[in-house]
């Protein structure tokens, strides 16, 4: 088993007031050799799988990755690339749109709650709860009252399925402006891609500064012990992938699943 340097690398400490600005966005100034860091991530991906195979075999514990990003932050191919090649059946991805009609009956934690993983299982948000205090607050959907007491409903939240018995990690994929300026560019010029351009993410994008806002808020008042944040600086896709799969294969490491015990003797059994 190789040894990860920085276990928590990227972890923001407890209390810290985030500034997203002064973080970095540039894997390659961390990580000085790309095909090194490929290499490493290939190694934890292989980790990764025996470790989840071990998790849904054992059926006791649970893991839940929330991934938020702005627009062309690279949720989807961070799971496309980290979960590849994992059981489907232990891994639960959701992702969660503008709410229905449904949702928006309920308070917002519900559509979440009822998404999250049961023993034996990992689950990933693509966008989460959280998206009640950035898109909601820049869009101005519900009374600024509303969204502000949500932090707290949220830790309270996150508390709640600490203690019983889910392990969470937040991960905000941190790109810098530019950066996303290259990836709208692509889709737009991409004809693969052209199905991911939508118009809504211009508007956002002029939203910029109120998104960091929106973010540095979030991270600030809803970093607890029980439910951490880190921010993966995310312009490079290579080092993120690497940054997040250490961070999941340590944490799995501390989880330590194990196959259950076999209670019969193996040994006297014949098969005919
Ligand atoms: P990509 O990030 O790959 O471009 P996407 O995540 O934007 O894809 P979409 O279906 O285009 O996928 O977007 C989902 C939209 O739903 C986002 O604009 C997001 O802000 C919005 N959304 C998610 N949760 C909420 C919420 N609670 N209230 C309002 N809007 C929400």
């Amino acid at each position: 088993m190789r040894d990860i340097p920085k276990p928590y690398e990227h972890r923001l400490q407890p209390g810290q007031v985030v500034n997203l600005d002064q973080i970095t966005t540039r894997g390659k100034d961390l990580h000085p050799d790309r095909s090194e860091a490929e290499a490493e991530f290939k190694a934890l991906r292989k980790e990764l799988r025996e470790w989840q195979y071990k998790l849904y075999a054992e059926d006791k514990q649970k893991l839940l990755i929330v991934l938020q990003a702005m627009d062309a932050g690279g949720k989807d191919s961070t799971i496309r690339r980290v979960f590849q090649g994992v059981n489907p059946q232990g891994v639960q991805i959701t992702s969660f749109k503008v709410p229905s009609s449904k949702e928006r009956a309920h308070d917002f934690l519900w559509r979440i709650h009822n998404a999250v993983p049961g023993k034996g299982m990992i689950g990933v948000f693509n966008r989460s709860h959280y998206e009640d205090v950035l898109v909601v607050r820049v869009d101005e959907l519900v009374p600024t009252a509303v969204w502000q007491a949500r932090y707290e409903l949220i830790n309270d939240f996150e508390k709640m399925l600490a203690q019983t018995g889910t392990r969470i990690l937040k991960f905000c994929l941190h790109i810098s402006l530019g950066e996303q300026k290259e990836r709208l560019q692509a889709r737009l010029d991409d004809p693969t891609k052209n199905w991911k351009f939508e118009l809504g993410d211009l508007e956002k994008r002029q939203q910029w500064p109120q998104y960091r806002a929106a973010y540095n808020d979030a991270l600030t008042y809803c970093n607890t012990p029980n439910a951490p944040w880190y921010v993966i600086p995310a312009d490079q896709k290579w080092y993120r992938n690497l940054a997040i799969s250490r961070i999941l294969v340590q944490t799995l490491r501390d989880m330590n699943p194990q196959t259950p015990p076999v209670s019969l003797d193996l040994s006297q059994i014949t098969i005919e």
